[in-house]
């Protein structure tokens, strides 16, 4: 067999487990959150509090959906003509146009550029918040951001893409192979290393300090069954007023992290009931669950790429030979483009029920739906969250359940358990 069939083959296999595995560890049931409680939550909220945040999620929006236009039309444009090659052997041109040279510099010149045209959206945004009173570090503070997410994503890329292009260089019938494991190897590296060596250089982190809510919440970790080292306070206020919390890490880097924010504007009930949510995401093993679909997902995109890659009329439109060579990046940006906003709204519905259940993980272990709620409505309140998105909004792009969703299952389970 050829190695074209043996790429279809792989595809095919990895499309069957990928299908296998969100059958399997995707919770698809979801627990009950009827829509008339939903109503009745939302009437409740303080009708100039939903007004407001819907308000500033209107403002946000022109920047959001111009970025995501804008972004598709610029990779579109140096992928689909040959303009995007011209840009790569540009960059490649003062070292003689060395492949790593184009590899390396091409590949960043041509994300800069997608980022460079995209940043007036990113600055109506933070312009937004800021007008807003959620951002808190003014704009020095954000363009510092800016800078070392662009360092972060440099350095990631340029080691992704001279491992990618030596590959193509050393087998060049099999790279599609190399490529796809060394795809999904790079993204459970990250899961694991993310934690350790990126979040740091956006916040400090530092372990909750001594006193009866860090003796509560390691107290209902260990209840749980779920091994926790500590809980961390990140430094979030620096930047936002808005409140979070997350599990990040695998394994030796797993940890729970609590935004200052969090601990400041929540009672210590409402901090446990998020911690617990966040327990549920631990137990469940969501993060390994993410990490294992997105190394598949990953494989699957190099071999996709592989074969759509040797169709002659998209090779054409790029102006180059191969899709292996540096100057075919522009047109595997432009499909992995395309590709993820096709896949967006699958990928919302997946972590929206898996968020619905660390809810209901959050609600069986404090057997507490009324402090559920109430921090429910002080997350929405904080964080100007519309309570009841518009629907197709929703679909796109929610990550989580809405407010009003999330507070009907608090009432769903408080009837249940009779509470
Ligand atoms: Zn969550």
């Amino acid at each position: 067999m050829t190695p074209r069939g043996w790429a279809v083959l792989t595809l095919g296999g990895l499309v069957l487990v990928l299908l296998v595995a969100s059958i399997v560890l995707v919770p698809w049931s979801r627990p009950p959150a009827p829509r008339a409680d939903q109503v009745a939550a939302l009437g409740e909220l303080p009708v100039d509090q939903v007004a407001h945040a819907r308000e500033f999620r209107s403002a946000l929006r022109p920047g959001a959906y111009g970025a995501l236009v804008v972004g598709l039309l610029v990779a579109l444009l140096l992928g689909l003509t040959p303009l995007g090659a011209r840009l790569v052997e540009l960059a490649g041109r003062p070292f003689g146009g060395h492949w790593t040279a184009r590899a390396v510099l091409g590949g960043l010149a041509v994300v800069l550029l997608a980022d460079l045209l995209t940043l007036p959206f990113a600055a109506w945004r933070q312009s937004v918040l800021t007008r807003y009173g959620l951002s808190t570090h003014g704009w020095s503070g954000w363009a510092v951001d800016l800078l070392k997410s662009y360092a972060v994503s440099a350095v990631i890329g340029a080691i992704a893409l001279l491992g990618f292009y030596t590959v193509t260089r050393l087998a060049p019938r099999w790279w599609w192979a190399f490529g796809a494991a060394g795809a999904a190897g790079l993204v459970v590296l990250l899961s694991f290393v993310l934690p350790v060596l990126v979040e740091p250089v956006f916040n400090r982190f530092t372990p909750m300090e001594q006193g009866p809510l860090r003796t509560e919440l390691m107290a209902m970790a260990a209840r749980d069954g779920v091994p926790v080292r500590d809980v961390l306070v990140a430094d979030a206020s620096r930047r936002t007023k808005a409140v979070n919390a997350y599990v990040s890490g695998l394994g030796p880097t797993r940890r729970v992290v609590v935004y200052d924010t969090l601990l400041r504007e929540a009672t210590p009930a409402e901090v446990t009931s998020v911690v617990a949510h966040e327990l549920g995401h631990a137990k469940d093993r969501d993060v390994w669950t993410g990490t294992l679909t997105g190394a598949l997902g990953a494989a699957l995109a190099v071999v996709a790429l592989y074969l759509l890659g040797s169709w002659a009329p998209l090779l054409r439109l790029a102006g180059v030979d191969s899709v292996a060579e540096p100057r075919a990046f522009p047109l595997l940006i432009a499909l992995v483009t395309v590709a993820g906003l096709v896949a967006a709204p699958a990928q919302a519905l997946i972590s929206r029920r898996v968020e619905a259940r660390a809810d209901a993980h959050a609600l069986a272990l404090t057997g507490d739906p009324a402090t559920f709620e109430a921090m429910q409505r002080r997350l929405a309140g904080v964080n100007l969250a519309d309570p009841d998105p518009p629907r197709w909004e929703y679909l796109w792009s929610a990550s989580h359940p809405s407010t009003v969703e999330r507070m009907a299952a608090a009432r769903a389970y408080a009837r249940e358990a009779g509470r």
